[in-house]
Formats: structure tokens, C-alpha cells, sequence
């Protein structure tokens, strides 16, 4: 239930095509530490990225523990559907999401950076998740305790059959993001 189905550094290392061939319809992401720094508005490459993705053929759509003066801005520069307020690791939000995209839960890509909250949460519901390296740095003491106990999960992870090998570089993991994400 904690182990992510995969690991990346980054959101934007993510090879979506692929995901997109092997079946997955719609992507929900959490927005703080996944896709900017936490608390940032919308940035170039997020933009970039969303509209990539739709592009391939994806439908987005957000789900955030934040609430709705942070999300919903957020959403709207995006132009992509959101849940606030979503109270993860519960199911109801990651349920709430699968019905404003009207996808199959089997088709749904999850990506996030906290084990605890968004990995659990995915699992739960049988969404395929996605850990990814925070980006930003930490900002305050639980999310830095909640760092700590990740790391001890990701020590048995990586030696559980469940890891792919893909062992994400968070440190400097800027350097392996393709040149368009830059
Ligand atoms: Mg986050």
C-alpha cells in the first residue's frame, strides 16, 4: 500500500507517451512539490507540460490537500479540472476526481511526492502512482519529519520486488529533466 508502482526524480521525467500507449487516459497530479514549488503559482513549464499532455491525448486534473484560493487559480492557468480540500490519503477526493474526468480508475496515472498522503491515497483506490522528487525545499517541520519516515519507507522499497530499479536522482535531479521541462 505505500510502495509507488514507480519512482522518478522529477514530474517532468516522466515518458507520458508511454503511459498513454500502455492504455492510461487521464493523469491526476498534486500540484504543491510536484509540479511547482509549494505555494508557487503556475509556471512556463507546467504550462508547457499540461498542454503537452493533452496533446497525447490526456485529460488532467488536479488534487490538492490545499484549499480552493490556492488550487483553484492554480487549475484555471492550467485549464485543467481540480479537487481542494481533498483530504488525502482518503479515498472521497481521489474518488470525487475520477468523476470529473469520467474515467475508468484503471486508466488513471496518480503523481505525487508524499508518500503518506498521495502514494496511499492512489494505492487505495487502484490508481497507478507515481512518487517523484519534491521540488523546492522543505518548507516546514511535519513535511520535514514526513521526509524523514519517507526516506526510512524508501529504504525498504528499493530492496522489495515491488522497485523497478528506476532509482530517481533527488539530488540535482534538474540535470536529467529533458531540455524542454528546463
Ligand atoms: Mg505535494
Amino acid at each position: 500500500m505505500l510502495y509507488p508502482k514507480e519512482e522518478f526524480g522529477s514530474t517532468y521525467q516522466i515518458p507520458f507517451a508511454e503511459f498513454y500507449k500502455k492504455g492510461y487516459r487521464a493523469i491526476i497530479f498534486d500540484i504543491d512539490n510536484t509540479l511547482v514549488p509549494h505555494g508557487a503559482p503556475a509556471d512556463e513549464r507546467s504550462k508547457k507540460l499540461c498542454r503537452d499532455l493533452r496533446t497525447i491525448g490526456f485529460q488532467v486534473c488536479f488534487l490538492s490537500n490545499n484549499n480552493t484560493k490556492r488550487v483553484a487559480p492554480f487549475a484555471k492557468a492550467l485549464e485543467a479540472k481540480y479537487v481542494s480540500n481533498a483530504g488525502k490519503p482518503f479515498k472521497k477526493g481521489y474518488l470525487e476526481a475520477a468523476r470529473l474526468l469520467k474515467v475508468d480508475p484503471k486508466r488513471i496515472l496518480f503523481i505525487g511526492d508524499q508518500i503518506f498522503t498521495d502514494i496511499l491515497g492512489a494505492n487505495r483506490v487502484g490508481y497507478y502512482s507515481i512518487l517523484v522528487g519534491p521540488i523546492g525545499k522543505y518548507e516546514n517541520f511535519w513535511i520535514v519529519f514526513k521526509r524523514v519516515t519517507e526516506r526510512i519507507e524508501l529504504f525498504f522499497y528499493r530492496r522489495s520486488k515491488a522497485y523497478k530499479g528506476n532509482k530517481p536522482n533527488r539530488n540535482g535531479y534538474e540535470k536529467n529533466i529533458p531540455e524542454e521541462y528546463r
